[in-house]
């Protein structure tokens, strides 16, 4: 069917600002001046190292293919990450918070059975009363973005997939056993395709790491008196602190997992500006993102936050009771991964394959 002339004009605004977008990011990541960093990529096809220069691989990977055997050097969007575990991508903080997680002595069997009454019935009972169940007959380009996400990181399991009415922009996870995403309406309302796709990717993070089955463990601990399990009691902050700093360190895994589902570093990065204010629909004009100052910006804090005086301090106790890291260092981690970590060895095919679950 031939698109409306009104819905062409938005996606041709859409393009014309993921590129100037795409041209300030790589300028203000990498200055013309400062030498262009590199980095060996060995050829999935023929093993062939590679070096190549970062800032073209990262901002446009189809472009880079192998000097032997002249194949794509990254996988091309269309091709998944097959078997990609979420060990791959776990941030730092995440992987030491999950080994004390996992580390908490249970009996598999009745871990099993409370976690499916504490974790998934609840949730499943909830969205089936209060928000819209999709599938083909019912939103079916929703149910066809949440599907391209999960192919794209190869999750095994097809999550139910709800719509909720909120005017809050995000969606959320949960289900041990059986996996349930919801997407909430004004998402849907403010972000393209591609932005829909990197807000999914980031929920299979959540459910690649197994965050809801630790989430629920964890809030069985803090209601059962987990404060008896000698590692926990040993930990100084009170223990809800404790969840919540692990929380904020699975969102910046999550945040990994939406890059490697949308595999564009300006396309996460708008929707994190997006989530703050930026890009408003019906005022694009008002508030038309632009990367330079905003990353200036991201700076400037993250200096703050490595001081060692009263700023740094206070920097950590702003963000102490909040379930979600701040946007700026949501954008900052995900910049210093790509750049320092291991983002375009997994866009190249070499990452940690995972092992069948054992829970
Ligand atoms: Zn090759
Ligand atoms: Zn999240």
């Amino acid at each position: 069917m031939a698109q409306a002339p009104q819905e062409e004009a938005q996606e041709e605004a859409q393009e014309e600002l993921q590129d100037e977008l795409q041209d300030e990011l790589r300028t203000v990541l990498w200055p013309e001046g400062d030498g262009t960093p590199t980095r060996v990529v060995s050829c999935r096809h023929c093993g062939l190292k590679n070096r190549i220069p970062v800032p073209d691989a990262v901002m446009t990977p189809e472009r880079i293919d192998c000097g032997g055997c002249s194949g794509a050097l990254f996988l091309t969007r269309e091709e998944p990450f097959e078997g990609l575990s979420a060990d791959a991508y776990l941030h730092g903080a995440d992987r030491r918070s999950l080994n004390v997680l996992r580390s908490v002595p249970v009996v598999p069997g009745l871990l099993h059975s409370v976690l499916r009454y504490a974790g998934d019935r609840p949730a499943q009972l909830m969205f089936l009363s209060e928000a819209i169940r999709c599938d083909e007959e019912q939103f079916p380009e929703l149910v066809a973005l949440v599907d391209l996400a999960r192919k794209r990181l190869d999750f095994p399991v097809k999550p139910t997939v709800y719509l909720g009415e909120s005017p809050h922009m995000n969606a959320l996870t949960t289900g041990v056993e059986e996996p349930v995403v919801v997407v909430r309406s004004s998402l849907l309302d403010q972000m393209a395709d591609d932005e829909l796709v990197a807000i999914l990717g980031h929920e299979f993070g959540h459910l690649h790491a197994s965050h809801p089955l630790y989430r629920t463990m964890a809030s069985v601990l803090l209601r059962s008196g987990g404060t008896a399990w000698q590692p926990l009691r040993l930990v100084s902050l009170p223990l809800h602190r404790v969840f919540l700093r692990w929380g904020r360190a699975a969102e910046l895994t999550a945040d990994r997992a939406g890059l490697l589902a949308c595999r564009s570093l300006v396309t996460s990065i708008r929707v994190l500006l997006t989530f703050a204010g930026g890009n408003r629909p019906g005022t694009t004009d008002r508030t038309k993102i632009r990367m330079e100052p905003f990353i200036r910006q991201c700076r400037e804090l993250a200096k703050i936050e490595s001081g060692q005086g009263l700023d740094g301090m206070l920097a950590e106790q702003l963000s102490m009771d909040r379930t979600h890291p701040h946007v700026a260092r949501r954008v900052m981690h995900l910049i210093n991964w790509v750049r320092y970590g291991n983002y375009l060895n997994i866009l190249s095919g070499d990452y940690r394959r995972r092992r069948p679950r054992t829970y």
